[in-house]
C-alpha cells in the first residue's frame, strides 16, 4: 500500500475542514449501514446508542469524583502538608477518625457459624468494624469504633483493609446503633458482594493513591525513564512499593485514575466551549 504524504500547509488545511465539519450524521449513519447491512432506522438506533454509552462511561466518573473529593477531604483535614506524602499514614487517619485497629482472626470467630453467607464471606474476610456513639466525655455524640483486621495478612492487605472500613464509614447511610452492632465482614476481592463494597473500595483506592498525587508522580516518573517506551507493570511496580498498597489494587486503583483523568479532560473542553 502507498501512503500520501501531506505537505504543513495541505494537512493544516485539511484539519481546518474536519475541524468545521466535525461529524456529519447522515454520512456517519450511511456508512454504519454500508458497512452493517442494516437498514436506516436500525443504523441510527445504533449511532444513538453509541452516543449514549459515551456518556454512561462519562456519569460513572461523576462517582468516582465524589468519591475522591471526600477522600481528598479527609486527608486535607486530618494530615499536616508533610504527611500527605506517599505511603498514606492509613492507620494515624483511622486514628484520628476515633477508629482503634484490632487484629483479630475471622477463621475462628462463632460469628461466622450464624449464617451461611457470613460463613460465606468468612473465607476470604480481611476485615470488619464496629461503629458506636460515645456517649459521655467532651466528644459525646460522635463515632467511634473498632476496625478488625484479619492478622495473617501482610501490612499492605492491612493498610487496605483499614482504608476500606473507613470507607464504610465515611459513606455510611445508617447510624451505627451501639456496642452490638457490627457490620458484615468485608471479603477482599474475591467474593460476589453487595453495591457498599464497590463503594468502599473505591473510597480506599482514592485515600491510599490520591489522584493529584499519582499525576505529578507520573510527571516525575516519565521524566526519568530511560528505557522507553514506559512499561505499565514497572509502573504499577513503581506505585505499588510507593503507596504500600497490593499489587493487583494498585492496578485497579490506577485504572480509576485514568478514568477520571479522562472525566476531567472531557469536563473542561465542554466547559472551555
Ligand atoms: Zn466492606
Amino acid at each position: 500500500m502507498i501512503y500520501r504524504t501531506f505537505g504543513d500547509d495541505e494537512l493544516r488545511r485539511l484539519l481546518d475542514e474536519e475541524k468545521n465539519h466535525p461529524t456529519d450524521e447522515a454520512r456517519f449513519v450511511s456508512l454504519i449501514q454500508k458497512s452493517g447491512g442494516e437498514d436506516r432506522d436500525v443504523a441510527l438506533a445504533y449511532a444513538e446508542e453509541n452516543k449514549k454509552l459515551v456518556q454512561e462511561l462519562f456519569n460513572n466518573q461523576k462517582l468516582t469524583q465524589k468519591i475522591y473529593e471526600r477522600a481528598k477531604a479527609i486527608l486535607d483535614y486530618f494530615l499536616t502538608e508533610e504527611e500527605r506524602v506517599f505511603p498514606i499514614p492509613v492507620r494515624k487517619i483511622a486514628e484520628k477518625l476515633g477508629f482503634e485497629v484490632v487484629e483479630r482472626d475471622f477463621q475462628n470467630e462463632d460469628e461466622f457459624i450464624l449464617s451461611e453467607r457470613q460463613k460465606e464471606l468468612g473465607k476470604s474476610a480481611i476485615a470488619r468494624m464496629q461503629m458506636r456513639e460515645k456517649m459521655i466525655g467532651p466528644n459525646a455524640g460522635s463515632i467511634a469504633g473498632t476496625i478488625f483486621v484479619q492478622k495473617d495478612l501482610d501490612e499492605t492487605s492491612k493498610r487496605f483493609g483499614i482504608a476500606h472500613e473507613l470507607g464504610h464509614f465515611v459513606l455510611r447511610t445508617v447510624n451505627p446503633i451501639g456496642l452490638l452492632y457490627i457490620e458484615e465482614a468485608c471479603p477482599g476481592l474475591y467474593a460476589f458482594v453487595k453495591q457498599r463494597e464497590f463503594l468502599a473500595n473505591e473510597f480506599a483506592y482514592a485515600l491510599l493513591l490520591p489522584y493529584e498525587m499519582v499525576c505529578d508522580e507520573k510527571i516525575k516518573y516519565q521524566s526519568y525513564s530511560i528505557n522507553l517506551p514506559i512499561d505499565y507493570s514497572n509502573w504499577i511496580i513503581h506505585l505499588r512499593d510507593l503507596a504500600q498498597m497490593p499489587e493487583y489494587h494498585v492496578v485497579l486503583a490506577y485504572e480509576k485514575i485514568k478514568l477520571l483523568n479522562m472525566y476531567y479532560e472531557c469536563e473542561n473542553t465542554e466547559s472551555s466551549k
